[in-house]
């Protein structure tokens, strides 16, 4: 391992990460802070998770209070913090319990299997396939990168769970003709968050609902990347007409303490006995008391109508960058997740352009090759989001536009 300043090369992580490292000190608003003092405007939260931020007094105190009176029971008992998190994720929908986990992949194993197990419950064997689409993520676990087509995520871990179909994204004829009874779940994203950020069309959304209702097989939202506000609603399906049966949250929900959510729905819950699903961690009093603090904030009608004004401030700025540019071929994205689709000729660009904004003391992402995403937290305010984009113009300028 090789360390020169705050880069560190080689460092004692698995080489499926990167070989070169920025080492972050610290964090205070949206603002982050490397060893050596530097600060980066954060365009990245994360990977969409640090929806309220860095230095949160709040969050610390909760955690630190809860830790000091009980930090752990296992699933075989509960605990307050827990049950109200659990009763305030029902009112997101029209749902019966959840199922806590403790990442994204972890969230969505649990949705594939309920969904099976509703169909096996129900209709008997032989209606267990699974259907996902061009360009989806679901997570790098054996079950959700089965429903994730990426052949380059995929390829070395095969075979992976058969019965798998996928089928093009907002393509609702192909839907239509293809969805039948022997499926017994469809997982899809509302935005496209690793993929390239394309959104869901308003015509998809109504054929999923059409051919899930007609067929019962269980619709799963994948909202860990668009869930709890980041489009600008409670969850992005609300926002574009989806009906799902199942929802999976995660990256917000636990303000950067691992935690995810899978809402089910009474006809599901109905038919579970005790045994067939379960986790250790999930849903323990500290992650569940940070989120009930986290949940107080994201699910205020306020401040979804801000951000939904915030999203307008980023769509213009990102407007202006792409009507000047010869790079930048389309924006992509909604609300505060938001994606420059650079030309596919020009696509490895996208890692200059990584390095160009940090060096700047600007954090930026990728979704697939060439798209730069940008998922600020979700407190930032309009004037942050113009430094944001200008620092993002000079970036541009300095690759060649
Ligand atoms: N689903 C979606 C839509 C995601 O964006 C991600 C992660 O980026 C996952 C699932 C997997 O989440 P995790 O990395 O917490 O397992």
């Amino acid at each position: 391992m090789e360390r020169k300043r705050a880069i560190v090369y080689d460092p004692p992580l698995p080489h499926s990460y990167s070989r070169e490292m920025l080492v972050f000190d610290r964090g205070e608003g949206i603002y982050l802070y490397d060893v050596e003092g530097k600060r980066y405007l954060d365009f990245g939260a994360g990977i969409a998770v640090n929806a309220l931020g860095y230095g949160r007094e709040d969050l610390a105190e909760v955690a630190a209070t809860q830790m000091r009176k009980l930090i752990h029971t296992s699933n075989l008992f509960t605990t307050e913090p827990t049950l109200r998190l659990a009763s305030r994720l029902l009112s997101l929908g029209d749902f019966d319990a959840v199922h806590f986990g403790n990442s994204g992949t972890e969230a969505n194993e649990a949705a594939l299997k309920f969904a099976r197990l509703y169909a096996f419950r129900t209709r008997g064997a032989g209606h267990a396939k699974l259907l996902c689409f061009d360009n989806g993520f679901h997570g790098r676990t054996m079950g959700a990168l089965s429903v994730t087509p990426n052949p380059a995520y995929k390829e070395p871990f095969e075979p992976l769970v058969p019965e798998v179909e996928v089928l093009p994204y907002n393509d609702p004829d192909t839907l239509a003709a293809t969805l039948d009874a022997s499926y017994a779940g469809v997982i899809v994203e509302v935005v496209q968050g690793e993929g390239g950020l394309r959104v869901m069309s308003q015509e998809f959304a109504a054929a999923l609902n059409e051919a899930c209702s007609r067929h019962d097989v269980m619709l799963i939202a994948d909202e860990v990347q668009t869930g709890l506000g980041r489009t600008g609603f409670a969850l992005a399906s609300e926002g574009f007409g989806l009906e799902p049966d199942i929802v999976t949250l995660a990256k917000p929900l636990g303000g950067g303490l691992p935690l995810s959510a899978t809402l089910i729905p009474a006809k599901i819950n109905t038919l579970l006995q005790v045994g067939d699903h379960g986790s250790t961690f999930g849903g323990g009093p500290v992650t569940a008391a940070v989120s009930n603090t986290i949940l107080d904030a994201l699910l205020d009608p306020e401040f979804l109508i801000e951000i939904q004004h915030k999203s307008q401030v980023l769509e213009q700025g990102l407007e202006e960058l792409r009507s000047g540019s010869d790079l930048v071929v389309e924006l992509r994205g909604t609300g505060l997740l938001r994606g420059l689709a650079l030309d596919p000729e020009k696509a490895a660009l996208s890692a200059e352009i990584l390095q160009a904004a940090r060096a700047k003391g600007l954090v930026l992402l990728r979704s697939g090759k060439n798209v730069i995403r940008i998922a600020p937290p979700l407190i930032i305010t309009p004037e942050q989001i113009q430094e944001g984009i200008h620092f993002l113009d000079q970036v541009l300028r300095e690759i060649g536009r």
